[in-house]
């Protein structure tokens, strides 16, 4: 059991208020507050441990080197990984795939080519691959969610055809929740030859992910998410698909010798790992991972179930409220519309006026939002530090925009 008001009290921002109201931070599917442990770890790193890391031969190079390299190994345990040199280290998700489809599928895919998404990726896991439809010819071929809002893995399996060059699927929606066996899509999918990339970003905040046990490709995650800075991040990358994928960007720390005639680089992961890092913001991640494993992801998700079964109760016994998403074993995401003329954004106005923090808008997911007929939603997503009096705190302003706009 999570000792939900001691977590609370590592969390500084939980205790202000906004607009005269007690914070109810209901906003962590854009991005999670931070612990105390990782605000210090960041001012001890500019403070006292600051220095450019790898090429240095001094006492402050090397500390800074151990400490962001260490992160590697933190991000390994933490996803269930092995070899921690199929880690690399990047400022979040977005950067993660993009690399993927520069590095990997742009040179393995031609016109005619397929890739299959499901119809709730966010824009981070189908822009990088629009880039390769407008310039390659390449196909992209959607899998569309049930009335619920699940996924069935076997259409994404039967939508894997002979031309079929990659699978791209999220594991968790960051709009309705659901839960993605992304085990069950990887093994069929690898059965018929055709690697998968795992869009973790939502997964790994919320349940525990062990990415050896899934099988897949790549499995991309982004630290913001993960109550740790935001610029911070990383993408495992299976062996194989380490040695097949050429650098996306150039730069220094990811060559082993450049002269004016050639260059040769380093071995994976810093050959995908070019220019500065972000030193700080990676050093932050792994002190919010340990904090995380310090509760344990069985605990922390346990909790969050149950403000999800609760939260699900609530909402859905206002009979106003068009819950989008009602699969049972969903994490703790709710997003939804209100009966009358009421946009997303004026009830999220309101609910900000009584210090609910939730987000209104297509919450980066266009083709789920033209699937479920919505221009916009509101979406209220928890974190491991809410609460179920924020659960009736959120009802109670949902109540009063009724009121106003029903
Ligand atoms: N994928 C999912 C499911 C997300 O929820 C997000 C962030 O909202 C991203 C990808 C993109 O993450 P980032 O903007 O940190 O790169």
């Amino acid at each position: 059991m999570l000792d939900v008001k001691k977590i609370r009290a590592d969390f500084p921002i939980l205790s202000r208020e906004v607009n005269g109201k007690p914070l109810v931070y209901l906003d962590n599917g854009a991005s999670a507050q931070k612990p105390q442990a990782v605000i210090d770890a960041i001012t001890t790193a500019y403070a006292h441990e600051y220095a450019n890391v790898h090429r240095g031969l001094h006492y402050l190079s090397n500390l800074a080197t151990e400490k962001f390299e260490g992160v590697r190994g933190i991000i390994a345990r933490f996803l269930g990984v092995s070899d921690e040199n199929q880690i690399v280290l990047n400022s979040g998700t977005t950067e993660g795939i993009n690399m993927v489809a520069y590095g990997w599928a742009m040179p393995r895919m031609e016109a005619g080519d397929e890739i299959v998404l499901s119809v709730m990726e966010h824009h981070a896991n189908i822009v990088p691959w629009h880039f390769l439809r407008e310039r390659q010819g390449v196909r992209l071929k959607w899998v569309d969610v049930d009335a619920t809002g699940a996924l069935d893995p076997q259409k994404v399996i039967d939508a894997i055809g002979p031309k079929t060059k990659l699978v791209a699927v999220t594991h968790l929606s960051n709009v309705l929740g659901t839960k993605v066996d992304v085990k069950a899509i990887t093994e069929g999918a690898h059965a018929k030859g055709v690697p998968v990339l795992v869009d973790g970003s939502q997964a790994a905040v919320h349940m525990p992910v062990n990415v050896d046990e899934i099988g897949c490709d790549f499995y991309a995650i982004t630290g913001h998410k993960l109550y740790g800075p935001s610029g911070s991040g990383a993408i495992f990358v299976k062996q194989e698909r380490l040695q097949e994928m050429r650098p996306f960007m150039g730069g220094g720390d990811m060559i082993r010798e450049v002269s004016k005639d050639e260059v040769t680089y380093n071995d994976p992961p810093m050959k995908f790992e070019a220019g500065t890092p972000g030193i700080v913001q990676t050093i932050g991640l792994g002190v919010a991972l340990e904090y995380m494993m310090g509760f344990g992801m069985e605990a922390i998700a346990a909790h969050e179930d149950s403000l999800s079964q609760y939260a699900q109760e609530r909402l859905t016994g206002l009979n106003w409220l068009n819950v989008q998403g009602t699969t049972r074993d969903k994490a703790a995401i709710f997003s939804f519309t209100m009966d009358g003329a009421a946009h997303a954004h004026d009830i999220s106005t309101i609910l900000d006026k009584k210090g609910v923090a939730v987000r209104a808008g297509h919450h980066c997911a266009g083709p789920l939002m033209d699937h479920l007929g919505v221009s916009a939603t509101c979406r209220a997503s928890f974190a491991m530090y809410n609460t179920k009096a924020e659960v009736d705190a959120l009802v109670d302003a949902l109540e009063l925009a009724h009121d106003l706009f029903g």
